[in-house]
């Protein structure tokens, strides 16, 4: 069977002020912890204590910080320049998120930005 062509990425998010990082639960596994801590060359059991805790006694998230727009937003987030610290050492759930070549999120901002008229418009919506 022919291999499909990937289709084209149809979302910005140099465009967006980082919805997805707000999001209240954020799962990292311990996997993801060792990429964490490699690339912040920090050790793992120093990263699960200072940047996640125990969500429902089971599931292990990242912690979060104040942020003006979102309320609330992870704690790897840079709250000026609207963007990951920790890119290449990002959990698993940020890489693969949105999971196809659409984000609902951006599609929503692009729509409100052509209504206004306004390129920098941000619609008021929390996670
Ligand atoms: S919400 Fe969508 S457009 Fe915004 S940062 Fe996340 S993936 Fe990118
Ligand atoms: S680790 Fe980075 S990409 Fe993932 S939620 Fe936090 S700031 Fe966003």
């Amino acid at each position: 069977m022919p291999k499909s062509k990937p289709s084209k990425i149809k979302y910005d998010c140099a465009k967006c002020p980082g919805f997805c990082c707000s999001y209240p639960r954020i799962e990292v596994s311990e996997d993801d912890l060792e990429r964490l801590a490699a690339h912040l060359q920090r050790d793992v059991d120093e990263v699960r204590r200072q940047h996640t805790r125990l969500y429902d006694k089971t599931e292990r998230i990242l912690r979060r910080q104040k942020d003006t727009i979102y309320g609330q937003i992870c704690g790897f987030f840079d709250t000026d320049k609207r963007r990951c610290t920790v890119y290449e050492g990002r959990p698993d759930v940020c890489r693969q998120y949105p999971n196809k070549n659409k984000c609902g999120y951006f599609e929503f901002i692009r729509f409100e930005r052509k209504q206004q008229e306004d390129k920098d418009y941000l619609p008021t919506v929390r996670a």
